[in-house]
């Protein structure tokens, strides 16, 4: 067909400098290479390349502009809005670039930028330490860092991007250069929270922290009945902030799994849940976990004892790739009344087993870190707040949705205004503006410094400033 044979690229100037491969759209490995983890997402990219280091990531930034082809970066692919594949684009793909090298004696970790958080615990947590990154270990340490990172040790050690000790980065023209604190300043700070706008980040260097006692630490959830879900967020809101940082516990509404791990009276009953993580000396644990173990009359209390690497997967079987996923998000400076009321109502509404709703903390260390000191400026002690409609049949996407974008229609008054960039789907430039409070337009400026033609706009963009 010369129609299509007249748009084909000269892929093979771009193959023979590579040591990895590309899957064009006749390739039987394509479907499942454009496929990303939210099932949701059907994009036809003109070629994924799978590059294998940073020469093949170099190769494909200049063979995309020399082309005028768009680039869509691709991390771990956990993106909600599936911003790691784009229709007619040039993937970069680091999905074959994932490793690591821990370096225990002086507490740092490098990654390469295709690695999953679960390739980072495994090098780390062996030697007793780990650094700040989510709550589900298969995501994608590239997209999650560069929006922020909250996770379990957020309290303790702040967020991932307040760990990252440097980047190595391919800029939009090709040239590639380590940022960190002394050197290209600028575009070390904006890597901090900006995403995927200022270049493909090939490697990071974090630092990683000693928790639990050699690695092991006390955590798991507890689950109350969905009717006291107003009693334990009261409780929650005045008790986890006046906690050390080593204790810390993302809240949500939900429906307890059916799995076997829990009692059969339990499954698919709606819940509120609070999933702990306490990474302290194990001497104090009974003193901290004394008052989480006391409150309220829990259905079940499941704290124990694990390595930090099995609390990170503990959800993992439970959210495969490829299920429906429909995300609305709002950073939250106060858990309110009126806010407990609406989590109440819309958790008894909760459509599917698996859809929930999740309040991550952003207090303790991470809340010292100022809000200008690096591109992340929502500091406030509140909670990232997530509402994911989930389920793995698509005859039920326009029902997780409808929940979702009702929930969240209801709760955002309450609300801080924008929200973490790595929670929304497509929500359009001003709410990207309003995620970054005062720091937006430095952003811009960083941005026009390092990627003035917005090569890497395949993400929660932040284009140019002008002029
Ligand atoms: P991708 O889809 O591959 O990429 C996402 C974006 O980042 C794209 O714009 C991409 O271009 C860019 N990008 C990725 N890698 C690079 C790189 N190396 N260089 C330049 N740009 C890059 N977030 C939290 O902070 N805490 C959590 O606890 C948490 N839990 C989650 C649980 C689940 C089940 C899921 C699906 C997501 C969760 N997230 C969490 C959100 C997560 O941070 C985002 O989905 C993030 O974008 C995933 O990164 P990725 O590399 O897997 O995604």
């Amino acid at each position: 067909d010369s129609s299509i044979t007249g748009l084909v690229h000269p892929y093979e100037e771009l193959e023979a400098q590579l040591r990895g491969y590309t899957i064009k759209p006749a390739d039987p490995a394509y479907d499942e290479a454009r496929a990303v983890y939210n099932g949701m997402i059907d994009r036809h990219p003109a070629v994924i390349v799978r590059c294998a280091d940073t020469a093949d990531v170099v190769a494909c930034v200049r063979f995309a502009r020399q082309q005028g082809m768009e680039v869509a970066v691709r991390g771990g692919g956990h993106n909600a809005g599936g911003l790691g594949v784009w229709d007619g684009a040039l993937v970069i793909d680091l999905a074959l670039m994932r490793s690591t090298t821990v370096d225990p004696a002086n507490h740092e970790v490098r990654a390469d930028g295709g690695c999953l958080w679960q390739d980072v615990d495994h090098a780390t947590v062996p030697f007793g330490r780990a650094t700040p990154s989510g709550f589900v270990s298969t995501t994608g340490v590239g997209g999650l860092t560069l929006g922020g990172g909250i996770g379990y040790l957020a309290r303790r050690c702040g967020l991932t991007i307040d760990n990252l000790l440097s980047a190595d980065v391919v800029l939009a023209d090709g040239a590639l250069v380590t940022a960190d604190e002394q050197h290209h300043r600028d575009l070390f700070w904006a890597l901090r929270g900006g995403g995927g706008n200022f270049g493909v980040v090939t490697s990071f260097r974090f630092r990683c922290h000693e928790i639990g006692e050699n690695g092991v630490i006390i955590g798991g959830p507890v689950f109350y009945d969905l009717a006291d879900t107003g009693d334990v967020m009261r409780w929650y809101r005045e008790f986890l902030p006046a906690q050390p940082g080593e204790l810390n516990g993302w809240i949500g509404v939900t429906r307890i799994p059916s799995v076997p791990v829990f009692p059969e009276e339990l499954h698919d009953r709606k819940a509120c849940v609070i999933v702990w993580c306490y990474t302290g000396p194990h001497t104090d644990a009974e003193r901290v976990l004394a008052p989480v173990r006391e409150f309220g009359n829990p259905l079940l209390v499941g704290l124990q004892n694990m390595p930090f690497s099995s609390l990170q997967s503990m959800f993992n079987p439970l959210l495969p790739a490829g299920m429906q996923w429909y995300w609305k998000a709002d950073f939250c400076t106060e858990l309110s009344d009126e806010a407990i009321g609406v989590h109440s109502k819309y958790g008894e509404a909760i459509p599917t087993e698996l859809s929930t709703m999740h309040l991550y903390p952003i207090s303790g260390a991470a809340q010292q870190v100022a809000p200008d000191a690096t591109a992340f400026a929502y500091r406030n002690g509140g909670w990232a707040g997530v509402i994911a409609g989930i389920d793995p049949d698509p005859a039920n996407a326009e029902s997780i949705s409808a929940w979702a974008k009702a929930y969240w229609q209801e709760l955002h008054p309450t609300s801080a205004g924008g929200a973490y960039v790595n929670f929304m789907m497509d929500e359009g430039p001003d709410r990207v503006k309003a995620s970054y409070l005062g720091n937006f337009d430095r952003l811009a400026r960083v941005k026009a410094q390092y990627d003035p033609d917005n090569v890497f706009h395949v993400n929660q963009n932040i284009p140019p400033a002008a002029g």
